[in-house]
This record gives C-alpha cells, sequence and structure tokens, in this order.
C-alpha cells in the first residue's frame, strides 16, 4: 500500500467540473485523516480543452497523465460542440486518453441502497440486495474499429466491430479475478446468435474460465441481460460484455442505485488508471450546483483501491456515502417527494467529508481502548 499519490485531476466540461470538486474534496479530507500526501495537479480535457488550446487532449494533459499514478475526471462534452466532425469532439479527447493509457479493463459497480431505494424506477423488493459489477472492454469494438468513417457524398456511414483473442482473453481475466472478490459469478454478455466478434468472445470466455473453477460462468445475450438487469438484477453478480454492450449495459443498470449521478467507475489495466464517473457532462444542470456528486465521490474510492492499494480507505468513503444516504441527505436527482429540500452538490460534499472524518475518529477511538 502506498502512502503517497500524484495525481492529475481533469475536471472537463459541465458538471464534471462541479462534482471533480467534492470528489478532491473527499480525497484531502482521507489524506488528513490519515497522514498520506496527495499532490493534485489540474489539466484541461474535452471542451475546456478545445476552447483554450484548439485540442480536446492537449499534450501537456496527456503527459501530466503519463506521469502521475492515477488522472480523476469529471465529464466532457456540452451542446457547443456538437456541430464538430467526431475526431474534433470533447469525447475524441476521453477515447484518446484511454487509449494512451492502455486502460483497457471498465469496472462499473452498481448496487441498490436501501436508504434510496425508493429512487430507482423499479419496485424496492426487485431492487433490494442488486450488487452488480460490470466488466467493460474498454479499447476495442466499434468504438476503435477501422475503417470507420463517411462516404464521400455523406450518405453513408460506417464502423467496424473487431475484437482479437488476446483483447478478449485479458479482459476476461480480470472479471474472474474480481468475482473471486466477490460472489464468483461471471454472466458473459455477447450477441453470439448474430455476431462473429461474439462467437469468438463466448469461446476465449469460456476458455478462460478453465482457469478459475471456483467462479461459475454463464452466457447471456445482450438484448435478454438489458431485460434481465430491469427485472431481477440480483441474479447477477459480475457482467463481462465488450465496449458498446457494456456501455448501454452499465447506464441501465443505474435504475438500480437510483440515479446516474450515484454511479462510479474505474478503467484500468494499461500504465495509468483513469477514474470517472459514469455519468456525462449533463448540460441540462451544469452551472446550478446541484448535480450529484455520490458518483465522483465512489469514483474516488475507486481510485484509491485500485491506484493505491487503499482497500480500508475506500470502504470508509462507501460507509461515508452511506451514512449520509441514512441520515437523509439527497441531491435533486434522488427526491422523489416535491416537499423535500434538496442538498447542494457542495453541500453533499462536505457531508461526506464530515462524516468520513466522523467515522474514522470512531474506530481510532475504539481500536485506542
Ligand atoms: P448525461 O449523463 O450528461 O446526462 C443524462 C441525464 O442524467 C441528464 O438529465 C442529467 O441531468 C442527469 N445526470 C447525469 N449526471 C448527473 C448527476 N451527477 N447528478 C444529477 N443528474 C445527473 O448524458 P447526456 O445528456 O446524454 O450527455 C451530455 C453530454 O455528456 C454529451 O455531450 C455527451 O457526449 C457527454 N457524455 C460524456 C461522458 C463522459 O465524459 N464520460 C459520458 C456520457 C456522456
Amino acid at each position: 500500500m502506498r502512502t503517497n499519490l500524484n495525481l492529475t485531476v481533469l475536471p472537463g466540461d459541465g458538471i464534471g467540473v462541479e462534482v471533480t470538486r467534492e470528489a478532491v474534496r473527499v480525497l484531502r479530507a482521507v489524506a488528513d485523516i490519515q497522514g498520506y500526501e496527495f499532490r493534485f495537479r489540474t489539466e484541461l480535457v474535452g471542451g475546456a480543452a478545445i476552447r483554450e488550446t484548439g485540442f480536446p487532449l492537449p499534450q501537456q494533459t496527456l503527459d501530466a497523465c503519463l506521469g502521475s499514478d492515477a488522472v480523476l475526471l469529471g465529464a466532457v462534452g456540452g451542446p457547443e460542440f456538437d456541430s464538430l466532425p467526431p475526431d474534433r469532439k470533447p469525447e475524441s479527447g476521453l477515447l484518446a486518453l484511454r487509449r494512451e493509457l492502455g486502460a483497457f479493463a471498465n469496472l462499473r459497480p452498481a448496487a441498490s441502497h436501501r436508504a434510496i431505494e425508493d429512487c430507482s424506477p423499479l419496485r424496492p423488493e426487485v431492487v433490494r440486495g442488486a450488487d452488480i459489477l460490470v466488466v467493460r472492454e474498454l479499447l476495442g469494438g466499434l468504438y476503435f474499429g477501422e475503417p470507420r468513417g463517411f462516404a464521400a457524398d455523406g450518405n453513408f456511414g460506417f464502423n467496424t466491430m473487431c475484437y482479437s483473442v488476446p483483447e478478449i482473453e485479458r479482459i476476461a481475466r480480470i472479471a474472474f479475478e474480481q468475482a473471486r472478490t466477490r460472489r464468483r459469478k461471471v454472466t458473459s454478455v455477447d450477441k453470439a446468435n448474430v455476431l462473429e466478434t461474439s462467437q469468438l468472445w463466448r469461446k476465449v470466455v469460456t476458455r478462460v474460465a478453465h482457469d478459475f473453477s471456483d467462479v461459475t460462468l454463464e452466457h447471456m445475450y445482450v438484448d435478454a441481460c438489458a431485460m434481465h438487469l430491469v427485472s431481477n438484477p440480483t441474479r447477477f453478480d459480475v457482467i463481462l460484455t465488450e465496449n458498446l454492450f457494456g456501455d448501454i449495459l452499465s447506464d441501465e443498470s443505474a435504475v438500480i442505485s437510483g440515479s446516474l449521478g450515484m454511479l462510479a467507475s474505474a478503467s484500468i489495466g494499461g500504465r495509468v488508471g483513469l477514474f470517472e464517473p459514469v455519468h456525462g457532462s449533463a448540460p441540462d444542470i451544469a452551472g446550478r450546483g446541484i448535480a450529484n456528486p455520490l458518483g465522483a465521490i465512489s469514483t474516488a474510492a475507486l481510485l484509491l483501491r485500485y491506484a493505491g492499494g487503499m482497500g480500508q480507505e475506500a470502504r470508509d468513503i462507501d460507509s461515508a456515502i452511506g451514512e449520509v444516504l441514512d441520515r437523509g441527505y439527497r441531491t435533486a436527482d434522488l427526491i422523489r417527494d416535491p416537499r423535500s429540500q434538496p442538498v447542494s452538490t457542495e453541500e453533499m460534499g462536505a457531508a461526506v467529508a464530515d462524516a468520513l472524518a466522523g467515522f474514522c475518529d470512531r474506530r481510532h477511538a475504539y481500536h485506542a481502548v
């Protein structure tokens, strides 16, 4: 375990800036409580970088990321960039960053919280106890496949989906290893009844499973998985899938936790880990101080776990989040009763940092007696 971390912070656009501020607040609280040294260097990415430099991923940003222990990112994108060609949009900076960091394994946990079960559009008895980890392949599939583009007349667009055996093998191993730390079940999701890439996926995942005889493997088509996620989410433990399916299914799994603003992600397996909440820049609520920062704060917990080997500190952050939810703190996205008063992004972040300090004090006092 490390006690010092050099972190590059990329707030990005829209609510990315607002929620990242609160994630950094909580990381500073961890460093203060534990006496660790976390150094933060903030750089531009996405639309903010395009405005300043003309590029969504400036070289200075990339160099800072590659030279750090981990990258904490908010979100990129916004309507003012919608008319740019795909390779110049803010999102292209994020895709390039993922590729440059080599972070091929995207881990996206989604769990129900008892205190906010009523936020889910699903019935409480359906979501209660649901605890899923989506392991999404991040550097292959349709998002990166070549050739891609438009025909000269602009009336024809095309993308390529391709996967190699090593690409599937390495992500499958991560999924099985993660399952060993959980309930030992992997659901591999594909479209093997239609796609050749999926048929290869299924064959390779089945082979990798032989090295993990203590983990149960099942295969499922993506359309069936989308249905089961909302009708019976507790049947899943680890969902292993390719890039596009994982993007969609992990957003769908937001229904379990009640809001997209609750979901965190870690992209690991490369030179430097990239940690970002699942949501985007949410232009519809940006600048109003009402975004839910809990996804970004949970992301900070993943950063400590995977980049710092700080499992206890990560669990402390998760417990602090649970505590503020139990105490009734709700940002606007978590409120169902219109008479309830929401807290702001900043108030939620401060509440988690305070709960964390109180929580750690109590544990130290307990160990001291
Ligand atoms: P979005 O995730 O930004 O927002 C979807 C809906 O969820 C909106 O109604 C928004 O208000 C709400 N929401 C999202 N996060 C929230 C939070 N923390 N608290 C409260 N409510 C929250 O997705 P979108 O609207 O489809 O995309 C907006 C922009 O973000 C686009 O430019 C898109 O390309 C970009 N985007 C970026 C990323 C990323 O940076 N990783 C991911 C998805 C979308």
